[in-house]
């Protein structure tokens, strides 16, 4: 899923490059992407798009006082295209959610095709979400946002935990605590804070509160340094490339070499590191004791 690093850069990439344009169409290949019905799509066709912004992980594109905003979820993503057909797409094929069509009032057209970008979602389970509004605080999950990962500061932070009951893995990743970090940046941060993903959030000394805020800078800047420059299409490929623990179960910590484990869930699964979190003890893990059983 896209979390806050990767929404950043495509954020930067799109004021580079779509900023200035005219919207001249927008297409809905996937009825249930769009979340808002006045007013309409259409109604972006023709205005300029004037600016880019990130709420959390959702994509804020302003068109001339109207907003298009985008909650990428679990496997959405934006490709900027320069071969466009302009044929309106077969609703309910393939992965095409949304394709916006640009005007090309900035270098020569290309050969063949419009320029714009997609907007795309793999796999069976739908979940992007597009809204046009005419201020983003009327998507509910934005006006519902904590403040930014990346803005908050240590004093702040410390006191959001203090007064969050549940574990750090859940407080990291709820929007309406902390804005911008999902399941694959928290299992990062927690690696790199050394701090067990079921370690209650107010039960935290001030040590490790600060080493977490730490860890929470640290992990997403660097992750916004890999991806910011890199084109569109590539940046999912370096997301996984930094990560040390999530999504590498069974693999060596890059810090310790002990193996990664994995704790799963109905419909999730966290990855971590025994000897730099837990103290090396293995956490309980509903689908391995269901096979020991
Ligand atoms: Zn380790």
């Amino acid at each position: 899923m896209p979390e806050l690093p990767e929404v950043e850069a495509l954020t930067a990439f799109l004021r580079e490059h779509a900023v200035g344009h005219v919207v001249t169409r927008v297409d809905l290949a996937a009825v249930q992407a769009i979340k808002t019905f006045d007013p309409p799509l259409s109604a972006l066709g023709g205005l300029e798009l004037t600016g880019v912004a990130r709420h959390g992980k959702f994509l804020d594109l302003d068109v001339s006082g109207l907003h298009l905003v985008v909650h990428l979820a679990r496997a959405g993503w934006l490709h900027w295209r320069t071969g466009l057909p302009t044929a309106p797409p077969k609703p309910g094929k393939g992965p095409l959610a949304v394709r916006v069509h640009l005007d090309q009032s900035h270098g020569p057209p290309p050969a063949s095709g419009g320029v714009g970008f997609d907007l795309t979602e793999q796999g069976t389970r739908k979940g992007l979400a597009v809204y046009v509004v005419r201020s983003p605080a009327e998507v509910p999950g934005i006006a519902r946002l904590g403040p930014d990962a990346l803005a908050v500061d240590r004093e702040t932070f410390v006191a959001l935990l203090a007064g969050r009951s549940g574990q750090l893995k859940g407080a990291l990743t709820d929007q309406t605590l902390l804005a911008g970090i999902g399941n694959a940046y928290s299992d990062e941060i927690l690696h790199a804070a050394r701090l067990s993903p079921f370690k209650m959030a107010d039960k935290l000394t001030d040590d490790e509160a600060l080493r977490l805020h730490d860890a929470m800078r640290a992990t997403l800047t660097e992750a916004l340094e890999r991806q910011v420059g890199q084109r569109a299409a590539t940046m999912k490929g370096e997301k996984r490339s930094g990560l040390q623990v999530h999504a590498r179960t069974g693999l060596p910590c890059p810090v310790c070499g002990d193996t990664v484990r994995e704790v799963s869930f109905a419909d999730t699964s966290l990855q971590y590191c025994p000897t730099c979190q837990t103290g090396g003890k293995p956490l309980a893990d509903r689908r391995m004791s269901k096979l020991l059983r």
